[in-house]
């Protein structure tokens, strides 16, 4: 039977992306499905009040090896590599100098211990010092790397992440998302707001079921986040239940953002930083006037992105309402008014923020990544080694799968010849 196109991508974020781009690159035709109506995925830069603001993904992590940076250099895109605003404290905030430099130093021996458990429980929780006064703000922040709590956390896998990591955070001051919206070849057929509902293997390929009907191709590259996959909106081949199951030991994080426009009476320092409270696993990091902009973008992880996913945006805006007045006086409450709030987790294309392996389960990523018969290949950020919840491991995921997608074909066209 005849195949409309070499590959179907199912998935239109920063690794299915990724992979269109690779196959165009070696003339190879694609489809790319999307679910929703818009193309980039936890990549998204929406307009608010004027501001180009990075809903999902935001900083080019580990920028000097971040496949993003060249591709924005190529297409146009200025790249900021100046430092990240949260090497900037606010100036006149009322921490204790001494309280922030003892929470820092606890989180570092917290992530010393880690490389211990490791090798025992793999729990990172255990990790923590039983009673330790800095608990609160090592919970805060492994929330935001992660999205959980650190009794869900495998140490192994938040190290692997830390010890790949470059350390340089830059930027793109026309959103992330913008960029990764921008970057699917001409040559891609692109179908919006076309869920896959079901993939089939067929003798020479794939089969992939639309309400709009039914596609074929030489392979499938599967791009989904891991909590739709480890669901039940995708109905996938008999025997795809490891790849399922591997998808449910890397669950998605919590992690939203909540925007504030500030009013132009109240002096806020431009590009910098403040967090809200080091004893509260629920506060939330600042960036104050992100480019100036009269705008404060709040990033709440684990217990704190639970407030905006479960009491929904007046929640979370009444929660880093208070954490500001309580740093900067009570004015402030008169001077910021809501501008918006994500909801990752109530997604249903998506359904959280980024993937985390639980204790035990590092394995499952590399699991997730291996193709299952030749036909399906799986990408995303979850299935990178160690790049996993970023949008540049995602990428990079897109590309290997794009490459064993194309391996597979020509292995396949040789044995037909
Ligand atoms: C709040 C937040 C902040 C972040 N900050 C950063 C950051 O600063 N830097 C960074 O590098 N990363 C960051 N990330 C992580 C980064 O955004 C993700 O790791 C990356 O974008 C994931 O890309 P992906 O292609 O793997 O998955 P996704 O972007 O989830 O793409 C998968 C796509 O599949 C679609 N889909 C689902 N079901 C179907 C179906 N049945 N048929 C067709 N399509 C379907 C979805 O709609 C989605 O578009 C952040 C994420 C969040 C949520």
């Amino acid at each position: 039977m005849c195949s409309a196109f070499d590959v179907i991508i199912v998935g239109g974020g920063a690794a299915g992306i990724g992979a269109a781009r690779r196959l165009a690159a070696q003339g190879s035709s694609a489809l790319l499905l999307e679910a929703s109506a818009r193309l980039g995925g936890r990549a998204w830069t929406q307009d608010i009040g004027g501001y180009p603001l990075d809903l999902g993904c935001e900083w080019l992590h580990s920028g000097d090896r971040n496949a993003w940076v060249g591709i924005a250099e190529a297409s146009g895109f200025p790249v900021d590599r100046g430092e990240p605003p949260w090497a900037k404290a606010h100036p006149g905030i009322e921490h204790d100098e001494h309280a922030q430099e003892a929470a820092q130093r606890a989180y570092g021996d917290w992530e010393d211990r880690l490389r211990i458990v490791a090798a025992g429980s793999d729990r990172a929780s255990d990790a923590l010092q039983p009673g330790g006064p800095w608990n609160a703000y090592v919970r805060a922040i492994a929330g935001f790397m992660s999205g959980m709590a650190p009794e869900q956390i495998s140490a192994t896998d938040y190290l692997a992440y830390d010890d790949a990591s470059t350390g340089r955070n830059w930027h793109l001051p026309s959103g992330h998302g913008t960029l990764v919206a921008a970057s699917l070849p001409s040559t891609t057929t692109l179908r919006l707001a076309t869920p896959a509902d079901r993939i089939d293997l067929t003798t020479d390929g794939v089969a992939v079921t639309t309400r709009a009907g039914t596609i074929r191709a030489g392979a499938a590259i599967l791009t989904i986040s891991t909590a739709v996959l480890a669901g039940d909106a995708i109905r996938l081949p008999a025997g795809t239940e490891p790849w399922r199951e591997a998808a449910a030991a890397l669950p998605l994080g919590r992690n939203e953002k909540i925007f504030l426009e500030i009013g132009h009476n109240v002096a806020f320092e431009p590009d910098s930083h403040a967090y809200g409270n080091l004893h509260d696993p629920r506060s939330a990091a600042y960036s104050i006037r992100p480019n100036g902009w009269p705008v404060i973008e709040a990033f709440l992880g684990g217990d704190g992105a639970r407030i905006v996913a479960e009491g929904g945006p007046a929640a979370g805006f009444a929660h880093v309402s208070a954490e500001l007045a309580a740093l900067f006086g009570s004015d402030v409450a008169s001077a910021i008014r809501p501008l918006a709030a994500t909801s990752w987790s109530r997604m249903a294309s998506i359904g959280g923020a980024y993937s985390c392996a639980l204790p035990g389960r590092s394995n499952a990523r590399a699991r997730l990544a291996r193709p299952f018969e030749d036909r399906l290949f799986f990408a995303g950020e979850a299935t990178h080694p160690f790049d996993f919840t970023t949008a540049h491991g995602a990428h990079d995921s897109g590309i290997r799968a794009a490459d064993e997608a194309l391996a597979a074909l020509g292995d396949r066209r040789g044995e037909a010849a």
